[in-house]
């Protein structure tokens, strides 16, 4: 026999023993397991009035999928939740990054849900998440306090989509956190732009959130967004801060009366707090409550929610004419062509807006 090296009892490492079948690549029970089973909407709504936090956030997800057929299941499960919702206070919170947000949000509610019995549920309307793919608002690691309470549901902005279908979403999310028992819903936003528009139509109390800065307080505050507050808090008034703090609330209450009365009757008040250390956070809420039966003595609670209401039904139109058109293949083609003839000044931009549109309803009444 030819003498083979690696058969040398030298080399008795290079023996192969006896191996043991592959192991599928997925353990087939995990598979099993993985297929959530889905609900039909009765269920899910059984479950969420039932203040199922779980089933709650499956439900927020298919309203966020961008999937048709979730979508039509989300919708009949919001419809089935409608007669029960309503029922909470809605506040609309904002100002600019570093105001101290989600420090204030974790303070306010662990008083909410320690000195008032609430429930709190914290959503958000994130107007950068579709650039960044990420929100940062509503973000649970930012909210430590209330994040690990049975009684608070955290949820961040939904991150697809205009600004428009975003608050929608948010909007019929309320709508489900009020139906699983959420007694307070808080709405959280950067204030920076067209967004705390979008949270004040879905609110009942839109509160401001203020720093003390070094002197010219007033300046970059967009009068629009002062305007809208039904209350302004000045954030970070403790330590040496506490004069400076003092010093913006009385200039803001010196510019609020410039303002005209709000049709809600109430002149939006101004205080401050610390956070941080958590004080004059029971004042906030006193306020808060005070406003509350103050609009729903006066009939302004119901009437800004009909018209909140009525907002919604044109917004949601708007979005799914919007869509319709723009998703249509045909209008696609035709746009490309039609934005080079705008271009090049073939056609004026109106005249190629009223092209479209007669291509997109004559292609309409074909498909009927
Ligand atoms: P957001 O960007 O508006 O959510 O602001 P944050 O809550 O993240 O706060 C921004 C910074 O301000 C953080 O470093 C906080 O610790 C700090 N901060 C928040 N609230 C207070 C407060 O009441 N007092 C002081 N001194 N600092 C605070």
């Amino acid at each position: 026999m030819q003498h083979h090296l690696e058969n040398d009892p030298q080399y008795k490492g290079l023996t192969v023993n006896a191996g043991v079948s592959t192991p599928p690549v997925v353990n087939p029970y995990l598979q099993e397991k993985k297929k959530r089973r889905s609900f039909t909407p009765a269920e899910y709504t059984e479950q969420i009035r039932r203040g199922n936090i779980t089933v709650l956030s499956q439900a927020v997800t298919l309203l966020e999928s961008q999937k048709s057929e979730h979508q039509v299941i989300a919708q009949e499960v919001i419809e089935k939740c409608l007669p029960h919702s309503g029922r909470s206070i809605r506040i609309g919170i904002t100002g600019v990054p570093g105001a101290g947000k989600s420090t204030s949000i974790d303070a306010f509610g662990m008083h909410l849900i320690h000195s008032r019995n609430k429930k709190l549920a914290v959503l958000a309307i994130d107007p950068s998440s579709e650039r960044s793919k990420g929100s940062i608002l509503g973000d649970k690691t930012r909210m430590e306090e209330i994040s690990r309470e049975p009684n608070a549901f955290i949820r961040p902005s939904p991150s697809a989509g205009s600004l428009g279908g975003v608050a929608r979403k948010t909007r019929e999310t309320i709508i489900l956190c009020e139906a699983a028992g959420f007694d307070t819903v808080f709405v959280e936003t950067v204030g920076v732009g067209q967004s705390e528009t979008a949270v004040h139509s879905m609110v009942d109390f839109f509160l401001l959130i203020q720093l003390a800065g070094a002197g010219d307080e007033l300046q970059g505050i967009k009068r629009g967004i002062m305007e809208m507050a039904d209350g302004i808090v000045v954030n970070k008034a403790d330590g040496s801060n506490i004069e400076k703090a003092n010093l913006a609330a009385a200039q803001y209450r010196s510019a609020l009366h410039l303002f005209p009365l709000p049709p809600s009757g109430w002149s939006p008040k101004v205080m401050t707090y610390s956070g941080y250390y958590k004080t004059g956070i029971p004042e906030i809420w006193d306020m808060v409550y005070e406003y509350v039966h103050y609009t729903q003595e006066n009939g302004y609670f119901d009437a800004r929610r009909n018209s909140q209401a009525k907002y919604w039904m044109y917004e949601s139109i708007n979005e799914q004419l919007r869509n319709h058109f723009y998703r249509s293949p045909e209008i696609e083609k035709a746009l490309a062509i039609k934005e080079q003839q705008v271009l090049h000044s073939e056609v004026s931009s109106f005249k190629a807006a009223k092209q479209m549109l007669d291509l997109y309803f004559k292609h309409s009444e074909q498909v009927q």
